[in-house]
């Protein structure tokens, strides 16, 4: 059996390292400049493409394909659904669950960074932009002082905002502490999910201070959709 691995997450990451008696490749978009390399097998770059990856699938005789990208990696999820259905591959998405928000959170849902821009002159001055690299430039026009926090600088580098570069896990005493140190009164998130990136949440609720979650792409339909590395690993091990 031979699994293709889309990664770039920690759950692939994980589910790689679970499935060390199987011939898995994992795949990474090569986005960031130190890479994180999963267990056993790796490529690296784009497919080119739902023909490139379809081509791909054949030319390796995939038995199943496991997309694990981020929940906002809408692209390649949706390439991957029509190169396995294309190459008559079973896929599988590994999807980990939203955020939700609970008791004393002041949580402000919108659909896009360009209307979470929009929205945050009514809630704060001073920012705290954790959305990585990409999609940022919707926020240079909102007048409002901005701490970027991203894994690699955009390029070109920003000028309107203070750019922060680091890489989760985060600790919510680390967190509370960014917060306080830069007076940050609205916190800017994907609703990315997981337990990595979660900390800021927590220390946003701890300051009472409201946060902006940009939604996540809808999943994919017809495929099947899985919340965790054990559900992803014993579906291909049926
Ligand atoms: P995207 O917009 O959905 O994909 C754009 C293109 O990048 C795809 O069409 C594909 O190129 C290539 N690509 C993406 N993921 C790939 C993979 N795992 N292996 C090979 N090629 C891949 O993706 P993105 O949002 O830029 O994310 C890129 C990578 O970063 C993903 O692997 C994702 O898991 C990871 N990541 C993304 C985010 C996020 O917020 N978006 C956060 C953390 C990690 P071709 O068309 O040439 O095949």
């Amino acid at each position: 059996m031979k699994v293709l691995l889309l990664g770039g997450t920690g759950e692939a990451r994980e589910l790689a390292a679970q499935l060390t008696d199987i011939d898995v490749v994992s795949s990474l978009a090569g986005r960031t400049k130190d890479l994180r390399l999963p267990d056993g097998a790796v490529r690296v770059g784009g497919f080119g493409g739902v023909a490139g990856l379809t081509d791909w699938l054949r030319d390796n005789a995939v038995d199943a394909v496991v997309d694990a990208t981020h929940p906002f990696a809408a692209t390649m999820t949706e390439h991957a659904v029509a190169a396995a259905r294309a190459a008559g591959v079973p896929l599988l998405v590994l999807r980990r669950p939203g955020w939700g928000a609970g008791p004393g959170d002041d949580w402000h849902w919108v659909n896009s960074a360009a209307d979470a821009a929009t929205l945050l002159p009514t809630l704060g001055q001073r920012v705290f932009l954790t959305i990585g690299r990409q999609g940022i430039d919707a926020f240079a026009g909102t007048g409002l002082w901005t701490l970027a926090r991203c894994v690699d600088p955009p390029e070109p580098p920003p000028t309107w905002c203070t750019l922060l570069l680091d890489r989760g896990p985060y600790a919510v005493d680390a967190e509370l502490a960014l917060l306080r140190q830069h007076a940050i009164d609205v916190v800017v998130t994907k609703d990315s999910g997981g337990q990595q990136t979660q900390a800021k949440l927590t220390a946003a609720r701890e300051l009472h201070l409201p946060v902006v979650l940009i939604q996540r792409p809808a999943a994919p339909n017809g495929v099947p959709v899985v919340e965790t590395v054990a559900a992803a690993a014993s579906w291909l091990r049926k």
